[in-house]
């Protein structure tokens, strides 16, 4: 008998993995976790029934979630990721000897304790002496925080349950409060291909337009994600993503990266013109 997983993107457009083998689900306070292992993808994890990460493409998201904003700062020391539960986020920065402190602040110890069982591959740096995992609303951590990171990264889920206050303006505020004069704060920001997506991603992009004096939208491609095309927003205090891209320095530090490199860096800020039009005009 075929076993198959399935998520609606749209309630027209349904994405199936074929399914080896079911491997963990269960409740916790916030949201159901399934973990299956897929003939395709290797194993996958859902929250929610949504696709999170799986073993074959999550290096994607994780590089680029990371990567851009570093080969723009070299001096970033201290950095604070929201959600990002599966540990891939912190494992790319780890590959930083200039980085000092990480803070992940993971709503629910249930996804990491599974992505340890699971992931063992893209958890694997969550141990690290330089990592303090704290088991919080992000929402309610960055309310009190001031002049404390170099960068912010908001690896969260959907606006929906949790993740849903992670995308507003006043969430966006105490980000910009959190951050220190040359901070950068990076959001995953959702696909253009469908419109209840788009229209979140052009509403997040907009709020941080009102507060940081740089915001610009780079993209890659994320074949397990919703139209296999995903955004993120950069914003900064002060650095442009492409002008004060420091292409040599990056290089010479020699890191291994499977999805990002600094020539892909530029052209992930080429966006295409139906994009460029909404993130430019803001009419949702
Ligand atoms: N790469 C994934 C994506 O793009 O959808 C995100 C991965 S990570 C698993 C998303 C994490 O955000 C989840 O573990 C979820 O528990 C966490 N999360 C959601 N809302 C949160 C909140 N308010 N504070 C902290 N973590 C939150």
């Amino acid at each position: 008998m075929d076993l198959w997983y399935s998520e609606n993107h749209t309630e027209n457009v349904k994405f199936s993995l074929r399914i080896k083998e079911h491997l963990f689900s269960d409740k916790s306070d916030f949201q159901r976790i399934d973990i299956l292992k897929t003939y395709e993808y290797g194993n996958l994890m859902t929250l929610d029934g949504l696709v999170m990460v799986t073993e074959k493409d999550e290096f994607v998201y994780h590089d680029m979630i990371v990567h851009p904003s570093m080969a723009i700062n070299p001096d970033i020391k201290n950095v604070l990721v929201i959600g990002g539960g599966d540990g891939g986020t912190v494992r790319e920065l780890m590959k930083y000897p200039s980085i000092e402190h990480v803070d992940m602040v993971e709503i629910d110890r249930m996804v990491v304790e599974a992505s340890r069982k699971y992931f063992p591959a893209i958890s694997c740096e969550l141990d690290n002496e330089k990592v303090t995992v704290l088991y919080e609303d992000g929402i309610k951590f960055v309310k009190d925080k001031e002049d404390v990171y170099d960068l912010i990264l908001i690896d969260s889920t959907d606006p929906i349950g949790p993740g849903e206050g992670l995308f507003t303006t006043e969430f966006y505020n105490d980000c910009y409060r959190a951050l220190k004069e040359n901070g950068i704060l990076v959001n995953q920001n959702e696909t253009p291909i469908y419109d209840n997506f788009f229209e979140v991603g052009i509403s997040s992009n907009i709020k941080l337009k009102k507060m940081f004096p740089i915001v610009k939208a780079y993209q890659a491609s994320i074949p397990t994600y919703p139209g296999g095309y995903w955004l993120f927003n950069f914003a900064s205090k002060k650095y442009d993503p492409i002008n004060d891209l420091k292409a040599d320095r990056w290089n010479s530090l020699e890191l291994r990266t499977k999805y990002y490199n600094t020539e892909l860096h530029k052209g992930a800020f080429a966006l295409p013109n139906y994009v460029k039009e909404k993130f430019e005009n803001g009419n949702v």
